[in-house]
């Protein structure tokens, strides 16, 4: 595989970046994206676009600016990609598989072959909420300074094209990651998404949930799905599942009518 031909799949990767407050920071992550070669860029709601600002601090990277994609919400920013890391400068307490950039980008190709893939950007002021990291299968952390671990925007978004790039341009990763096969598509966002919530009700249904609270259980069961990398036809298996036991519950609702209209 030529050099070239890998750095090609740099053209599946999309950046995210939600809510930004300063247009000048998309400027300047649309430069270090052109200059490391990427070249989809999500704008989740942005506080002001388009922009001057944006345009200035773009130095040039114009294209990749007048094609940004503006959506409303994180859903629809990665609604197709089989795998999404959110990035963060703190560190959670909910479990997350956190690596560092290197790590996180060889995870992230080992996916590559089956669709996009994205890296989500938080507020310049408050970062990703939890809500919004549910969403991606891994938390990306640039080791910084303990004390002072917040980088600016653009530059957080700078150092992770450039690990992309030269992640691509080292053939022999290409070779080993293009190797790998898989029997079966990864499962996107959004039919993870649609699991989860089938997820929920059934176990809703069975009263699985008691006195445990059942955001902490399904924010627990979800990160062991995006940990599996859950494939399309096992999202099919366990839909089936879910689907079974909530049909139990209309049988049972049925027999229990039946029994009534006896009585
Ligand atoms: N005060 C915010 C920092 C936001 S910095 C907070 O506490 O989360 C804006 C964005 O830049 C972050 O949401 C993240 O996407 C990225 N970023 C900044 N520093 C980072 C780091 N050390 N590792 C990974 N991403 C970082």
């Amino acid at each position: 595989m030529t050099q070239q031909s890998n750095l090609s799949r740099l053209k599946n990767i999309r950046i995210v970046l939600v809510n930004t407050s300063h247009p000048g920071n998309i400027g300047a992550a649309a430069r270090a994206m052109k200059n490391m070669g990427l070249a989809t860029l999500y704008l989740v709601d942005p506080k002001e676009y388009p922009s001057l600002e944006a345009l200035r601090r773009s130095a040039g990277a114009i294209d990749i600016l007048d094609n940004a994609i503006v959506v409303s919400d994180l859903k629809q920013a990665v609604a197709g990609c089989v795998w999404v890391a959110g990035t963060s400068a703190r560190l959670r307490t909910i479990e997350w598989p956190v690596y560092e950039p290197r790590q996180c980008i060889q995870k992230a190709l080992e996916n590559i072959e089956q669709g996009e893939i994205a890296v989500v950007f938080g507020r310049e002021n408050s970062g990703l909420s939890n809500d919004e990291m549910e969403k991606c299968n891994a938390l990306l952390h640039i080791p910084t300074n303990p004390d002072y671990s917040s980088l600016n925007l653009a530059a957080a978004v700078q150092v992770v094209c450039y690990e992309f790039r030269l992640a691509l341009m080292d053939e022999k990763t290409a070779k080993v990651k293009g190797k790998k096969h898989y029997q079966d598509v990864l499962a996107d966002a959004n039919q993870l998404e649609g699991m989860y919530q089938h997820l929920y009700e059934a176990l809703d249904h069975l009263g699985f949930f008691g006195r445990n609270n059942p955001d902490v259980m399904m924010r627990r069961l979800k990160s062991f799905f995006k940990r599996a990398n859950t494939t399309q036809r096992e999202v099919s298996i366990f839909r089936g599942i879910y689907s079974a036991i909530l049909g139990r519950k209309i049988k049972r609702q049925e027999k229990v009518g039946k029994a009534e209209k006896l009585s």
